[in-house]
């Protein structure tokens, strides 16, 4: 008997590490009372007259007022947005927009730190995340695209590439300055101007993004920012001088984008939720692949839309893996999102965590097991425990639904077809991950599995130059790369 099977029936034993606190200080980052809209290069009052706080996910302490945009507010950026692209921005050579972009670029780099902890505290995410993940991530998706400005004819050749417009951006709470890079850099590399809006939770790296936009001397209303709640992406995205519409969030709001668009002539993309299979062979390098699910699903909270949260493991490894994978989950420190230490911070809001609840108890309710290891929560702001459920058959909610969470779903196949059969029976395809140590296995399940995105032996890998998107309900058009390019630009 091997020492893993000699374990197994022990409970998981948590490390036995105690850390001491390694609080990064907030001192860096200096907040406003209030916030207004950023139209035409200043903060300017909404005329909705609306502001609502913002709020600390961990501590539930408000942090700061930010203004809420009506339709007028709406109207009048799109209007700046529209006049700075006629007068001057549209005109521009590629390599002097390019100067604008290496410069936000550098200048993101410069201020990181203070960018992290503000999106840790806004948001809730781990510092070590955001610092060493989503603003570098930022900075890179700038630079790359930065490098295209000046190149579009070679980037498509023969087709004449124009800019279409004005860019009406709608983006979620997950990765807030990472998804506002993802849409602005290519938008502003192809000539383009941009009306966006940041989730209503996590809207002050956005805020602050203005702060660098002034120091790169972009010329105003190229970029406007306009927070609020889902009112004024509706107003945003059906606006007439909107020509181009990118959204990333749920696949509910995404269908109600995409009516709002039909007809219209506006370009869309749409990057939607999704619901990951990660599935581990037999001949995986096992220690390797279980650090893969972890990353895979306890990576952000689970607030990732390409989250590997359904776990597929081979049957004759299943034992040693689900032991492996428990004693892991014992090592995971939830807390602090401030704490350097902290693997799993708070969850983003408490409307989330009660959907997590929700779908946790409809789990348990239909008969799957439900693991969690010991472990102390904070006793103010919202966490979860990292979660497994074992014994989930593919018609469960959880198996179905996402759940955009902390919480992952384990279900076994015998052979690849099987494989390929359960992780392909969702209604999502965005990505997957396959572990398996032989290159044409891989291969295989990347040609069968129907999701953008396929990791094979790693998860959660991004990079700029690689386009991002998906299959049936996760939505369709690319972001990165060449691909998230074209969608903002016309071809004459
Ligand atoms: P939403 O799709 O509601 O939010 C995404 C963005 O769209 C936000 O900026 C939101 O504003 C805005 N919005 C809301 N309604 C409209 C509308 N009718 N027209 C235009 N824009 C609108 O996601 P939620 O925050 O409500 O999260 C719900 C679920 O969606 C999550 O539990 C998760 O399952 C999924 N999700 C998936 C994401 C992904 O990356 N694929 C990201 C976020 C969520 P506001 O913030 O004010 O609501």
């Amino acid at each position: 008997m091997s020492d893993v099977e000699r374990r197994q029936d022990r409970s998981p034993v948590p490390s036995a590490f105690e850390y001491a606190p390694a609080p990064e200080s907030r001192e860096i980052v200096r907040l406003e009372e209030r916030y207004g809209l950023f139209i035409g290069g200043e903060l300017v009052d909404p005329r909705s007259g609306e502001y609502q706080p913002t709020v600390n996910p961990a501590t539930e302490e408000p942090l700061a007022e930010v203004a809420y945009a009506g339709p007028e507010d709406v109207d009048l950026a799109v209007t700046t947005a529209c006049d700075a692209f006629q007068n001057g921005w549209s005109d521009l050579p590629g390599s002097e927009r390019a100067k604008y972009l290496f410069r936000i670029a550098r200048i993101l780099q410069e201020r990181s730190r203070e960018f992290a902890v503000l999106e840790s505290l806004d948001g809730g995410k781990p510092i070590r995340e955001s610092r060493d993940v989503d603003l570098p991530l930022a900075a890179a998706h700038f630079f790359y695209y930065a490098g295209w400005a000046d190149k579009l004819e070679y980037a498509f050749p023969n087709r004449r590439p124009r800019p279409v417009g004005v860019a009406g951006q709608v983006i979620p709470w997950n990765f807030p300055l990472l998804m506002l890079s993802w849409k602005i850099a290519p938008a502003l590399a192809a000539g383009n101007t941009v009306v966006l809006k940041p989730a209503e939770t996590t809207p002050l790296t956005a805020l602050l993004f203005c702060d660098v936009l002034r120091q790169a001397e972009v010329p105003p209303g190229v970029v406007n920012i306009l927070t609020g709640d889902g009112r004024a992406g509706a107003e945003l995205v059906k606006h007439p001088d909107v020509n181009k519409v990118a959204f990333t969030g749920s696949t509910e709001v995404g269908k109600e984008i995409q009516r709002a668009v039909a007809g219209t002539g506006k370009k869309l993309t749409l990057e939607l939720g999704g619901k990951a299979a990660n599935i581990i062979f037999d001949d995986a390098a096992l220690d390797q692949a279980v650090e893969g699910i972890i990353n895979g699903i306890y990576f952000n909270q689970g607030h990732v839309c390409c989250a590997g949260s359904r776990l597929f493991v081979q049957e004759s490894i299943y034992e040693e893996t689900i032991a492996k994978l428990k004693r892991r989950m014992g090592t995971l420190r939830v807390g602090d999102p401030l704490d350097k230490n902290t693997d799993v911070g708070a969850i983003n809001s408490q409307q989330q965590l009660e959907k997590i609840k929700e779908l946790v108890a409809s789990g348990e309710e239909e008969g799957a097991e439900i693991y969690q290891p010991p472990c102390r929560l904070p006793e103010r702001g919202w966490f979860f425990v990292p979660t497994v459920f074992t014994n989930v058959a593919q018609s469960y909610r959880i198996a179905q639904e996402e759940i955009f969470g902390p919480v992952l779903s384990v279900l076994t196949f015998r052979t690849p077809d099987e494989a390929l059969e359960k992780a392909n029976n969702t209604p999502y395809g965005l990505s997957a991950g396959v572990w398996t140590e032989k290159g044409s296995r891989i291969l295989a399940m990347a040609q069968g599995l129907r999701a953008g995105v396929i990791w094979a032996n790693t998860f959660n890998r991004f990079d700029p130059a690689s386009p991002f998107g998906g299959y049936k309900e996760s939505g369709f058009g690319r972001e990165g790369g060449l691909h998230g390019l074209e969608p903002y630009l016309k071809f004459e």
